[in-house]
C-alpha cells in the first residue's frame, strides 16, 4: 500500500492551490459551507475551476475528462476542504451522478451529461428518499409507468436538498409493482429536467438554517431516454456507486479549517490575563482532535487507494464515512468547551468569536450522522460485510 503521491501530482497540487489561493474568497467558501453553493458567486466558482481544468481530470478524455487517475479528484476535494470549501456547487453532479453515468448510462446520456458536469454548467439533486423510505430505501412508493414513449412518474420525496436550484433530478422511482418480487428488485434511476411540468418543490428548514426540499410529482412525463441503464436495476445501481461517493463526499480534509481555527483562537484569545493555549485541558481537546484527524486521514487514503487501484471495496469507505462524520461532532464539540458560552453566540453578535463558524457547525454537525445514510446503519453494512455477521 503506498499512499505517496507522484512528481505529476504534486504538481497538480501546487497549482491547484495557487488557484484556490487567489479564486477561492472568503465569500465563496461562505455560501460553500453555509448554502451548500447555490450563491453566484459559487456557482461562477465551479466554472472557473472546470475552466482551468481542475474537474473531472480521473474522467475519459471523449466527454470532456483528462483520463488521468481518481487521485487527481481526491486532491481536488482535499485543498477544497482545507479552505471551507468542501461542498463545491457541483456536489452531487460530479461526485455522484456522473460516475453512474459513466459505468451505465447510455451513449447519447454520457454525450450530453458528463461534458456539462465537467465545464461546471450543471448541478443535479439526489432523490432517493422518501418520507416512509428512508433507512430503507428499498420501500420506496414514488411510481413510473410506461406510457408510449415516456415514463409518467407520481409521488412524493424528501430531503431532496439541492432541488431548489439543481437543473437535474437524479431519481430513483418504482418501475415495477408486484407485490411478490423483493422490493429492491423493481427500482429503476431516471434524470429528470427539473422544469418539467408537475413538479413542485418545498423548502424543508434544518435547524443549522441550511435548506433541503420536500418534491411532489404529479403526471410528471419523462422521455424513456432518460432511463439511466436497464429498467429495474436502479436499486443495483445505487449500492454499486455508494463506496465511490462516500470517498468523495467524506473528505476528513474538510474537518481541518475547524481545527486550524480552534487552534489560533487557543493562541490568541487571553482567559484570566493566561492564554487560553496554557490551558492544558484545552491543549488536550485539541491534541486529541489532532490524533483523530491523522486516523481519520488513513481510513480516507486506505479506501481511496483501492479505488484508485480497482481493488473491490466492500466497507471501508463506510468506517471512513462513520469516523469522519462522527469525528465532525467531536471536533465542534470541543469547539464548544473551548469557546465555553460564547460559542454559542450567532454571527451578527458584536462578541461572536471565529465568525460564528463554531456555533453553525455545531447545530449542522448532527445531520453528518444522519445523511447519506445513518452511522447506525452503516454499522450494520461493517458487522455484515466486513465481519461475516448475520443480518439482524
Ligand atoms: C439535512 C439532510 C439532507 C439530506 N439530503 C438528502 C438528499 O439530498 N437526497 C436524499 O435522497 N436524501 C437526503 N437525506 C435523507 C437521508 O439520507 C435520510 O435522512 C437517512 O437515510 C435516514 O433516513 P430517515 O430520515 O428516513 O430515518 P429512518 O430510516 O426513519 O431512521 C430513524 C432512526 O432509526 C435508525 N434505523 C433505521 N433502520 C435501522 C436499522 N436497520 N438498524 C439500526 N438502526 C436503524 C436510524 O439509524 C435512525 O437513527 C438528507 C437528510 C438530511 C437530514
Amino acid at each position: 500500500m503506498d499512499f505517496g503521491y507522484t512528481r505529476e501530482e504534486e504538481d497538480f497540487r501546487e497549482r491547484l492551490c495557487k488557484f484556490l489561493d487567489q479564486e477561492l474568497t472568503e465569500e465563496i467558501a461562505r455560501q460553500n459551507w453555509e448554502d451548500k453553493g447555490v450563491g453566484p458567486e459559487a456557482r461562477e466558482f465551479s466554472r472557473k475551476l472546470a475552466a482551468n481544468g481542475f474537474l473531472g481530470i480521473s474522467w475519459p478524455k471523449e466527454y470532456g475528462g483528462q483520463g488521468l487517475s481518481p487521485t487527481y479528484d481526491f486532491i481536488l476535494l482535499d485543498e477544497l476542504g482545507k479552505r471551507w470549501g468542501a461542498h463545491v456547487p457541483l456536489d452531487v453532479g460530479y461526485t455522484m451522478v456522473g460516475h453512474t453515468i459513466l459505468r451505465r448510462g447510455s451513449e447519447e446520456m454520457k454525450k450530453e451529461f458528463l461534458p456539462k458536469i465537467v465545464r461546471g454548467e450543471i448541478e443535479f439533486c439526489l432523490g432517493y428518499t422518501e418520507p416512509n423510505a428512508g433507512s430503507d430505501l428499498a420501500a420506496m412508493k414514488m411510481r413510473a409507468v410506461e406510457e408510449g414513449d415516456v415514463y409518467i412518474i407520481n409521488g412524493q420525496k424528501t430531503f431532496n436538498t439541492e432541488a431548489h436550484y439543481a437543473e437535474y433530478h437524479w431519481l430513483a422511482t418504482r418501475t415495477d409493482f408486484d407485490p411478490n418480487i423483493p422490493k429492491h428488485r423493481g427500482i429503476s434511476l431516471f434524470i429528470v429536467d427539473m422544469d418539467s411540468p408537475g413538479i413542485t418543490v418545498r423548502p424543508l428548514w434544518t435547524m443549522s438554517g441550511e435548506r433541503t426540499n420536500e418534491v411532489f410529482y404529479e403526471d410528471v412525463r419523462v422521455p424513456k431516454n432518460r432511463l439511466v441503464g436497464e429498467k429495474n436495476k436502479g436499486f443495483y445501481y445505487m449500492m454499486e456507486a455508494i463506496d465511490s461517493e462516500r470517498n468523495h463526499v467524506f473528505t476528513p480534509c474538510r474537518l481541518m479549517p475547524i481545527l486550524n481555527d480552534l487552534v489560533r483562537y487557543a493562541q490568541e484569545t487571553d482567559f484570566n490575563g493566561k492564554p487560553l493555549a496554557l490551558d492544558p485541558r484545552v491543549q488536550d481537546l485539541l491534541a486529541q482532535a489532532a490524533i483523530e484527524m491523522e486516523i481519520a486521514q488513513v481510513f480516507a487514503e486506505h479506501s481511496r487507494w483501492m479505488e484508485s487501484n480497482n481493488i473491490p471495496m466492500t466497507y471501508e469507505p463506510e468506517v471512513t464515512k462513520i469516523f469522519v462524520s462522527e469525528l465532525e461532532q467531536r471536533l465542534v464539540n470541543a469547539g464548544m468547551q473551548i469557546l465555553g458560552l460564547y460559542s454559542q453566540l450567532e454571527e451578527d453578535s458584536k462578541w461572536v468569536p471565529l465568525k460564528g463558524r463554531i456555533e453553525w457547525y455545531f447545530l449542522h454537525s448532527f445531520m453528518t450522522t444522519i445523511g447519506a445514510g445513518t452511522s447506525e446503519v452503516g454499522r450494520n453494512v461493517i458487522a455484515q460485510r466486513g465481519l461475516g455477521l448475520p443480518r439482524a
